[in-house]
């Protein structure tokens, strides 16, 4: 065990933007470099083609930093990837926006980048996961019990953080937690609902409708629907989304944009329910995301009056203001990724060698 805190070079790869810097493991993460991401959000078909960018981008950073730091010994590093994966083995399961539809079980990210640098160690983490750990260190007060993140961005996912135990349970046999952006959902409008098909390929997923990918791939689907109910909504104007229209239009009391931002929150309102009835040890929600942001602060006043209105079974009869309470909206920090994977080593991986 080697109890010396090594500072940590770090990445956080995400569908748009690879971010790399250093973590000291005392104060803040500090951003070295942050660079477009080959990958399918871009705009790359070839998966293949993409992951062998990705290795060579990685390549050029860590040398470039190694040449600028004559002395350095590099033995670890943390990365943070927007990727469904393992948490037991690092194998990666998929990642829309990095690398589209295919399947990425045959990719061993660590063994490639192994054979580059055969002398470090490259641990990597799930974005989210890094981000509920930064979450943690930043903002919760909290020290027993669940601390939950959803981050409502491109896709959607959630982890669950127990204080109690200090870990992030995962599926003993799969190695993952938290993929609520493919669990099935149907959000209605005036009582209908429409079909969507997920980047995953799954049908009628939370991501499909829910998610920013998802609003835009299907906004002609939510207009009309809107559209039907609210025939005088200057929705109808609105060809694809957008979201500082659909705020404009929400501010101007515009019926339509009321009712989409009411329909968009409702499945992850649901979901949030669901949550806190199965698990009454879940102390903090934290919600985040280029979504909610975007769409802020109407995204959560139209999702407390969603919880409000539904409530918790017996519980928000006695306490109206438990649920909202529990939420809390955090704004997304540039080096959340990259200080929550060194953050992973340190705490997870690191003193156990
Ligand atoms: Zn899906």
């Amino acid at each position: 065990m080697n109890n010396a805190i090594e500072s940590l070079l770090t990445f956080d790869i995400g569908g748009t933007w690879t971010r790399f810097g250093i973590d000291d493991g005392f104060a803040e993460c500090k951003l070295l470099d942050r660079i477009a991401t080959p990958s399918y959000a871009n705009g790359e078909q070839n998966s293949e083609h993409s992951r062998a960018e990705l290795i060579q981008l990685i390549r050029d950073q860590i040398d470039r930093f190694t040449q600028h730091n004559h002395n350095t010994t590099i033995q670890n590093v943390a990365i943070s990837l927007g990727a469904a994966l393992n948490g037991n083995t690092g194998t990666i399961y998929f990642s829309g926006p990095l690398w589209g539809s295919s399947r990425s079980d045959n990719f061993d990210f660590s063994l490639e980048l192994k054979h580059i640098f055969p002398a470090i160690t490259f641990h990597i983490v799930n974005d989210i996961t890094a981000h509920l750990l930064w979450y943690i260190r930043k903002n919760s007060n909290i020290n027993s019990g669940k601390t939950v993140l959803i981050t409502l961005s491109t896709g959607i996912g959630c982890r669950t953080f127990d204080h109690d135990s200090k870990s992030i349970p995962l599926d003993a046999d799969f190695g993952i937690q938290g993929e609520i952006g493919h669990l099935p959902t149907t959000p209605t409008i005036n009582g209908r609902s429409f079909e969507a098909v997920c980047d995953c390929g799954g049908e009628n997923h939370l991501s499909a409708f829910c998610s920013g990918s998802g609003v835009v791939k299907h906004w002609q689907q939510y207009r009309n629907l809107i559209l039907q109910a609210t025939p005088n909504s200057a929705i109808r104007d609105l060809s694809s989304f957008d979201s500082q229209t659909i705020n404009m239009l929400i501010r101007d009391n515009d019926a339509g944009a009321k009712l989409f931002i009411a329909a968009l929150v409702q499945p992850i309102g649901n979901l949030i329910l669901t949550m806190l009835t199965m698990e009454p040890a879940i102390k903090e929600i934290a919600l985040t995301g280029g979504l909610l942001e975007s769409l802020q602060p109407n995204y959560l006043c139209a999702l407390q009056t969603h919880l409000n209105k539904a409530g918790l079974y017996i519980i928000s009869d006695f306490d109206r203001s438990r649920v909202p309470n529990l939420i809390h909206v955090t704004p997304e920090c540039p080096v959340a990724g990259m200080g929550g994977a060194a953050m992973y080593y340190r705490e997870f991986i690191g003193n156990k060698q």
